[in-house]
């Protein structure tokens, strides 16, 4: 089968599309024929090298698919089934994953391996795709919408009403991002550096669009939120820059959620305003479950519209590209 191959990090053109052995599935896996696997700021940490991996390695754990064959102890999916993953297992047995904390889990591992024709996933990562769902909007329905509603509900907690600013409101978290708040009952600012994207990040869901110009535009934001600072800011880029301005703009009580980081910088805070202010500085690891359930839910009601550009997996190397220069609008998505 063909599969895109990272053996060194580096620029988008160290993916390889290689002939690999096709995988085979353990006990408790299913082989998925994958129909639509995201790419997103995780599988670009992996292969700039922000992150360490193993390597060589198959990325891709935004998979949506086909089950071709079943494990010999998995009971709940059969050939046939069309299957969407989330982003990471764990044991399913320690107290933390017995009580809904499996974030918590020692033997938790990340999935990997669906920009591939086929990859073997656990069982316990994947959920049958509801009746009218499009697999490649299934595929991002965890990481994208998932974990923005994990960022927003848990780590936020944001209340209905409360104004919500989203950074990098163009990308593949961010244009999930908005959409969840906007469902959540949030007011939102979309917070973008791509003055092009300004009129699509309207239509889905920003109330008010701030350019991220020069080192005041935290003026802005507060403008656009009737001159009152906003009480939660959700972070998906992660840069020293962008900290500074929606940090500075962010209110009393208010919560700064981490939930990407595209560059390898450091932030600088004083903790006086952090203390000042009685802010929380927080982040959203991953998607549970019952986010993963949630967001699906959101997607198959139309509340949540998944968005994406897709490539075929041969072009993986001008689809890294276009993500590194912010070129695609949501996220991007490879077809085998
Ligand atoms: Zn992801
Ligand atoms: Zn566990």
């Amino acid at each position: 089968m063909k599969a895109a191959v990272l053996y060194e990090t580096g620029g988008p053109e160290v993916l390889k599309i290689e002939e690999m052995p096709m995988p085979r599935p353990g006990p408790t896996q299913v082989l998925v024929k994958v129909a639509a696997a995201g790419m997103c700021g995780h599988d670009h940490a992996d292969r700039t090298g922000i992150t360490r991996t193993e390597r060589p390695v198959i990325l891709g754990h935004e998979v949506s698919g086909v089950v071709v064959e079943v494990g010999e102890k998995v009971s709940h999916f059969q050939p046939g089934d069309s299957v969407a993953s989330k982003q990471f297992a764990s044991c399913g047995r320690c107290v933390y994953c017995r009580s809904m904390r499996d974030l918590q889990c020692s033997e938790r591992r990340f999935a990997r391996g669906g920009f591939a024709e086929y990859v073997a996933l656990d069982d316990q990562i994947i959920i049958k795709i509801p009746e009218g769902v499009d697999l490649e909007g299934a595929s991002i329905a965890a990481c994208a919408v998932g974990s923005c509603l994990r960022a927003l509900r848990q780590s936020a907690k944001v209340v209905h009403g409360e104004t919500v600013v989203i950074t990098g409101a163009g990308g593949g978290l961010g244009v999930h991002g908005l959409q969840v708040a906007k469902a959540l009952g949030a007011h939102t600012i979309a917070v973008t550096s791509s003055p092009h994207k300004v009129e699509a990040l309207r239509e889905y869901g920003a109330d008010q669009v701030v350019l991220a110009q020069g080192a005041d535009y935290w003026r802005d934001i507060v403008e656009a939120n009737n001159g009152e600072e906003p009480q939660v800011v959700i972070d998906t880029v992660g840069h020293p820059d962008v900290f500074t301005a929606c940090f500075r703009a962010l209110g009393r009580h208010g919560r700064y959620v981490f939930i990407g980081q595209v560059y390898r910088q450091k932030v600088e805070l004083y903790p006086a305003i952090v203390l000042g202010k009685e802010v929380v500085i927080t982040g959203s690891a991953a998607t549970r479950m019952n986010e993963f359930l949630d967001a699906m839910e959101m997607v198959r009601l139309g509340t949540v519209r998944p968005v994406f550009q897709s490539f075929p997996l041969a072009q993986v190397v001008e689809a890294s590209r276009q993500m590194d220069d912010r070129k695609v609008f949501g996220r991007t998505v490879l077809v085998p």
